[in-house]
């Protein structure tokens, strides 16, 4: 009894930050022993930097690169690390009727938002066709990818955070962590609680800036935001933003944010990029048929709409 109660009183916890894969990286565990923490918190660090040399569609010798080079060329032998991501994402393009495809790139290639550049009309309409799920064909047998359209492009933007975040998470619990919290921008996963009480996660305010919107109590559990003012330009009274319908190669603008709530982050990641595409209605359909899935959606009147799980328990 005493001695339990000594190795309790001496955990706290331990957070670091960074800056990795173009976003703001958070950590925080429970731990006993500060350098086994540190060592951790590094190894979770280590884990990003390692995901995004192999999906970054900016580093030209990322595997992510090497498929848009050549995969249209001739069926390429890829890792599992990716194949696997890949046929997930594609899973997500079928649950969602092609709303979610990392094809988007096809057209999406030609944004840069720093430069408040847009694809011009000749670009859309060369490459929207190029925007296909359908033409990432995936051999399981050999682990190759082969694009059966040339100038296929694909982008992980929408689920690599995700993966990441789950990755890290598993790196934790593998070394024996039960109480942690893992974000990569508006994805966050929460394995156990706060000290026995839940953590409190805020959902931007999607047009004030360092306002939330809601605070979440959450334990156990992983939540993704998709937003219209993480990267974005206005031209003309228009918002350009990162989030691509693929039926247009223009942005959707039927929501400002999207936060959806489930079990792992690369779903929940993959998720609200889809329904921000959706919109409403198909969106909160969408979440209703799926088990443990519950969204958050604030429309472009500002209005928020809880999907009934959450609506229910309020
Ligand atoms: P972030 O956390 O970076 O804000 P989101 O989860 O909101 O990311 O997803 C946005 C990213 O998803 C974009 O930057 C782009 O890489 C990718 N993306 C954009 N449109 C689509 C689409 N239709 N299908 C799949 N991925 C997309
Ligand atoms: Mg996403």
């Amino acid at each position: 009894m005493t001695l339990f109660l000594s190795s309790q009183v001496q955990a706290e916890w331990f957070k670091a930050d960074r800056a990795i894969m173009g976003t703001a990286i958070h950590v925080e565990l429970w731990h006993n022993d500060k350098a086994v923490a540190d060592r951790l918190i590094q190894k979770v660090f280590d884990e990003m930097q390692r995901i995004d040399k192999l999906m970054s569609p900016y580093k030209k010798d990322s595997e992510l690169s090497l498929i848009n080079n050549l995969a249209a060329k001739q069926p390429l032998k890829i890792s599992s690390e990716l194949f696997d991501l890949i046929q997930k994402s594609i899973n997500v393009s079928t649950l969602s009727n092609g709303a979610f495809d990392i094809t988007f790139s096809s057209v999406g290639q030609f944004y840069d938002y720093r430069k408040r550049i847009k694809p011009t009309k000749a670009q859309v309409e060369k490459n929207l066709k190029k925007i296909n799920y359908k033409s990432i064909k995936l051999n399981s047998s050999n682990n190759t990818i082969y694009f059966t359209q040339q100038g296929t492009r694909i982008d992980l933007g929408g689920i690599a955070k995700g993966h990441a975040v789950d990755n890290a998470i598993q790196l934790l619990q593998e070394n024996g962590i039960t109480q942690a919290m893992v974000s990569a921008g508006g994805d966050t996963r929460i394995i156990g609680d706060k000290g026995g009480r839940p953590w409190y996660v805020g959902i931007r305010h999607p047009r004030k800036k360092g306002k939330s919107a809601v605070i979440l109590p959450l334990s156990q559990s992983a939540i993704s935001t998709s937003g219209d003012y993480e990267r974005y330009f206005i031209k003309d009274n228009v918002r350009h933003h990162h989030i691509i319908k693929p039926s247009t190669g223009d942005s959707a603008r039927e929501l400002r944010s999207v936060s959806i709530l489930g079990a792992d982050s690369t779903t929940v990641d993959a998720l609200s990029t889809t329904v921000f595409i959706l919109g409403l209605n198909k969106g909160m359909k969408l979440i209703s048929e799926l088990p443990n899935t519950e969204a958050i959606i604030i429309d472009n009147n500002g209005r928020m709409h809880y999907s009934t799980g959450l609506a229910t328990t309020k």
